[in-house]
């Protein structure tokens, strides 16, 4: 697993990234889009979706995604499809 931490230190955008949430853990409690709105938003049923994950700094978006309390997002590099260790 490929590891990226907050602060830049890594030579990927947000736009190389893929954002994908497992439909069958999310709880819906809205952690992700309160940190990151851009980048993800609540669906009908009270669950999460991904929307652009460009949008974000890329700091913030993989804190939104670190801050999953059941670990429901992943985030990969669009060109390997590699998953990407959270920084937390
Ligand atoms: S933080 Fe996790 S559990 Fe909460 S809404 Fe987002 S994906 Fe679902």
């Amino acid at each position: 697993m490929d590891s990226i931490k907050p602060g830049g230190n890594s030579e990927r955008e947000p736009a190389q990234l893929s954002v994908s949430i497992d439909q069958d853990l999310c709880i819906g409690n809205g952690m992700c889009w309160s940190i990151a709105p851009e980048a993800f938003a609540e669906q009908p049923g009270g669950q999460s979706a991904p929307t652009d994950p460009s949008a974000p700094p890329l700091d913030r978006l993989l804190e939104a995604a670190a801050s999953c309390p059941v670990a429901a997002v992943s985030v990969s590099d669009r060109s390997t499809g590699r998953a990407l260790e959270l920084p937390f």
